[in-house]
């Protein structure tokens, strides 16, 4: 007879083996990533104020608000830059490569309304004394950037207490966000269909 508890432990031994390769696959390994594609959560003009929506571009899932946006300097940045398109803020862009050679701009947020991918990983952070886990859109799964957590933490820990922390962090990849002033303008009703 099978032993049901080492069935059991193995199945878990494996789930934790595959989050980990599928966090691993998503920082080297980005689907639609693409260099050339304008910053849409900060580039896109237009008046805006410190609550702006940031949505997630696939799907349109609210993600932040402007006022949930923190910026966390890193030394490992290629380079960072200033924008000013969220409520007149000036919002700091950073620029970072993995080790495969892909570039992300990311901005770095307080809090975040994404799903998070445990354990985290110490290995390739950008942040140096945090640890990474992927994060991913909690609607249509979509890979949005990375959240961190001090690497001296467990490597999984609950999500309540990685919001309640002040140590921890998100950088989300501009290119995958959307301003919902900008969305909603897409979405105006032209006037010849008023009645
Ligand atoms: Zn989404």
């Amino acid at each position: 007879m099978v032993h049901k508890r080492s069935l059991r432990l193995l199945v878990k031994q494996l789930e934790r083996l595959i989050m980990q390769y599928i966090s691993f696959a998503l920082l080297f390994h980005p689907a639609a990533y693409q260099p050339g594609e304008a910053c849409a959560a900060v580039a896109e003009g237009g008046t805006s104020s410190a609550a702006t929506l940031l949505l997630c571009r696939a799907c349109g899932h609210e993600l932040a608000v402007g006022t949930d946006i923190n910026f966390v300097p890193s030394r490992l940045a290629l380079s960072s830059r200033n924008d000013t398109s969220i409520g007149g803020r000036r919002i700091n862009v950073q620029l970072f490569e993995n080790p495969h050679g892909h570039q992300f701009e990311v901005i770095t947020f307080r809090k975040a309304n994404v799903t998070q991918h445990w354990p985290a990983n110490k290995h390739f952070s950008w942040f140096p004394g945090f640890s990474w886990t992927a994060a991913t859109c909690p609607r249509c799964k979509t890979h949005l950037g990375w959240a961190f957590q001090p690497t001296d933490w467990p490597d999984t820990i609950t999500e309540n207490r990685f919001e309640e922390s002040e140590h921890t962090f998100l950088a989300l990849i501009t290119q995958r966000l959307l301003r919902e002033d900008f969305a909603s303008s897409l979405l105006v009703t032209p006037q010849s269909f008023k009645s």
